[in-house]
C-alpha cells in the first residue's frame, strides 16, 4: 500500500459514500503507511470521528450486529452488547478502541483544497448535497472553485470545467501537491462551453500536438515551450501521461476483448 493507493482509497469511499461522509476504523488505516496516515491526520483529511454506535458480536456464532451500550463506572468505561442470538450468552464485551473510528468527507476534501488554494470558504456555504463551495480562486481572473461527486467520482469544477480530483490532488514524494498552476489555468481560460468534464487524453493530445509543431518552427526546447504555453510543467505532463496508462492498463483487464 503506497501513499497514491491510500489516497485513492480516501477519496473513493468518500465518492461511493450516500452523504459525502465515509468512516475508517484503526485496523484499516494499520494497513496504510504511517507516516502517510500521519499527513492525512495533520491536513484533516481524516479526523476522529464519534465512536461507533454498533458492532458485531464477539460472543456468538453469528457474529451478530448489535447497538453498543456503555457503561462508566469509578472514570472508566467499558462496553458490551447484549447478545440475544444464543441462549446462556447475554452480555459481550467489546474492546473500547474496537468503537473508535476515523472520518473522510467532501466537506473535509474542500476546506483542505480551501487551505492549499489560500482561499476563503464562502460564508453560506451551499446546502446542496455532495456539493461544497470551496473558495474563488484569483489568477488573471477570478472565478469560483466547487468539489462535487458525480459519476467521475469526485471532481473539482472550476470556470466552466469539471475536473477529476485526482487530475489535481496527488501524493507524491511523501506529500500531498494540489496541482494550484493547473486549476489557475483553467480560471484563466474558462470553457467556452460550460459542458463539463475535460478529458485527460484530449489535453495530452493537445500538448503533444503543439510539442510537435514547436519542433516543425524550430523553436528552442520545443516541450519546455509547449508545456509553459499550457501553464504547467513538465513534470505534471508525464504525471498526466502515467494516470492514462494506468487507465488504459485498468481498461484492458475489464474488457479483455
Ligand atoms: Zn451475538
Amino acid at each position: 500500500m503506497t501513499g497514491s493507493d491510500a489516497l485513492e482509497a480516501l477519496l473513493s469511499r468518500v465518492a461511493a459514500s450516500y452523504d459525502g461522509a465515509a468512516f475508517f476504523s484503526p485496523d484499516e488505516l494499520d494497513k496504510w503507511p504511517k507516516a502517510v496516515v500521519a499527513t492525512f491526520k495533520k491536513a484533516r483529511l481524516l479526523s476522529a470521528a464519534t465512536p461507533a454506535t454498533s458492532t458485531s458480536c464477539d460472543g456468538c456464532e453469528r457474529y451478530c450486529h448489535m447497538p453498543v451500550e456503555i457503561v462508566s463506572r469509578a472514570g472508566r468505561s467499558a462496553a458490551f452488547v447484549l447478545c440475544d442470538k444464543e441462549n446462556g450468552i447475554n452480555r459481550v464485551d467489546v474492546p473500547l478502541d474496537r468503537l473508535e473510528r476515523w472520518q473522510a468527507s467532501g466537506e473535509a476534501i474542500a476546506a483542505h483544497l480551501a487551505r492549499e488554494l489560500g482561499v476563503n470558504r464562502p460564508v453560506s456555504a451551499s446546502t446542496q448535497a455532495k456539493r461544497w463551495e470551496v473558495g474563488r480562486l484569483r489568477s488573471k481572473r477570478v472565478e469560483p472553485v466547487a468539489l462535487t461527486i458525480g459519476d467521475q467520482g469526485l471532481a473539482v469544477e472550476v470556470a466552466g470545467y469539471s475536473v477529476r480530483l485526482d487530475e489535481v490532488l496527488w501524493w507524491k514524494a511523501g506529500r500531498l501537491e494540489l496541482d494550484r498552476q493547473g486549476l489557475s489555468a483553467f480560471v484563466d481560460n474558462p470553457a467556452s462551453v460550460p459542458t463539463g468534464r475535460t478529458d485527460l487524453a484530449a489535453r495530452v493530445a493537445e500538448i503533444d500536438a503543439a510539442i510537435v509543431d514547436n519542433r516543425r518552427r524550430g523553436v528552442p526546447a520545443p516541450v519546455e515551450t509547449a508545456v509553459k504555453a499550457f501553464r504547467m510543467t513538465r513534470q505534471r505532463l508525464s504525471q498526466m501521461r502515467k494516470t492514462l496508462e494506468k487507465r488504459k492498463g485498468v481498461n484492458v483487464d475489464v474488457n479483455p476483448c
